[in-house]
């Protein structure tokens, strides 16, 4: 590690101690810690995460760590502050809660913060560096990974807020992307300590779409796919403000529907199936997905649910999928 680097390690360390002591035990920190509260997270929760806050006041971090002997340069580079054209100091952060990122060995690499308002940026995240790169790293992932081990699956969600609202309600084999989608070396890394992935991407479009892209990147890397059970336009943490942690334990994360089910529903958007031509193709493509499938009690389990949904005699389809997976080969 170049002596640059340690330096930033160093600071990181100092500022996420640092801002999680300001929201739990001054003044400053009021407003984060009510914001907090008020959302549902409990002190256990809040000292698990390492939550903090940064100040309202514009060189609180710069001061701090000038202190402690840390260079303007090396905290600019960790994005924690900004020197203006007038060579006065800003905190970046201030104003947000924070998320401490860190590395699979526990070392904080970055934040995230969050503002408390209706404000551009929601989420503020540290730039990219040497340390942190965001398509390397899943939030949460150094508390998580016993769990996932243990309980031979991981949950994988969009947002630092499900990630802690899943974790309180028990799911703590729990980890987040950092608001990119989910890359092939993330993939991987789960692949390294689970077979099953279960996905709880947010229930609307967006977090529909980035699902279905996770599955394809998750199923290439050798993983098998499960989709959460989550109500429509909810995200998880939403889901477990309203309806408490046993139900999203029991409905949404124990039902997780399987890769196909999803990706049967999916592909209907593609589709007008009021339109004759539209029904067929649709059937065709889900045809298509079915024949990669090897074992022939799931094709059928599925095939049944198409022979009924679309009035399409099981032989027919039984003999387009053998086609299908001659073609295949
Ligand atoms: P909250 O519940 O606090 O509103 P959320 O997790 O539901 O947050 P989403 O808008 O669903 O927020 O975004 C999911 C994730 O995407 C966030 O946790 C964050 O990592 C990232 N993200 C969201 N908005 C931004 C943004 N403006 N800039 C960068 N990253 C963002
Ligand atoms: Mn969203
Ligand atoms: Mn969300
Ligand atoms: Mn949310």
């Amino acid at each position: 590690l170049s002596q640059e680097n340690q330096n930033i390690l160093d600071a990181s360390e100092w500022v996420a101690k640092l801002y999680h002591h300001v929201l739990r035990y001054t003044k400053n920190g009021e407003d984060g810690y009510h914001y907090l509260r008020e959302r549902g997270i409990t002190d256990e929760t809040i000292r698990t995460f390492q939550l903090g806050f940064a100040p309202n006041v514009k060189d609180f971090t710069a001061e701090f760590l000038a202190k402690k002997g840390f260079h303007q340069q090396h905290l600019a580079k960790a994005g924690l502050i900004s020197v203006n054209d007038d060579n006065t100091l800003v905190d970046n952060f201030q104003g947000r809660v924070i998320f401490p990122i860190r590395n699979h060995l526990g070392k904080t690499i970055a934040f995230g913060g969050r503002t408390l308002f209706e404000q551009d940026p929601k989420y503020l995240n540290s730039p990219q560096n040497d340390l942190f790169h965001k398509g390397k790293i899943l939030y949460n992932f150094d508390l998580a990974k016993k769990q996932i081990r243990k309980q031979a699956e991981a949950v994988l969600f969009e947002g630092y807020m499900d990630v802690i609202a899943a974790h309180q309600a028990g799911v703590e084999n729990a980890v987040a992307t950092l608001g990119t989608s989910l890359t092939e070396s993330q993939a991987r890394l789960l692949r390294r300590y689970v077979d099953t992935v279960v996905i709880c991407y947010d229930a609307d479009a967006a977090g529909t779409d980035a699902a279905y892209k996770a599955s394809e990147t998750l199923r290439k890397a050798g993983c098998h796919v499960k989709i959460a059970n989550l109500t429509e336009n909810m995200d998880p943490d939403d889901y477990i403000t309203e309806y408490g942690a046993e139900s999203f334990r029991q409905n949404v994360i124990a039902s997780s529907m399987t890769f196909t089910s999803f990706y049967m529903q999916y592909l209907k958007r593609d589709f007008n199936l009021s339109v004759e031509s539209d029904r067929i193709q649709y059937i065709e493509n889900v045809l298509k997905h079915l024949a990669t499938i090897d074992s022939a009690v799931e094709r059928e389990y599925y095939l049944k649910e198409v022979s009924e949904a679309y009035s399409v005699s099981m032989d027919s389809l039984l003999n387009e999928i053998q086609a299908n997976r001659e073609k295949m080969g």
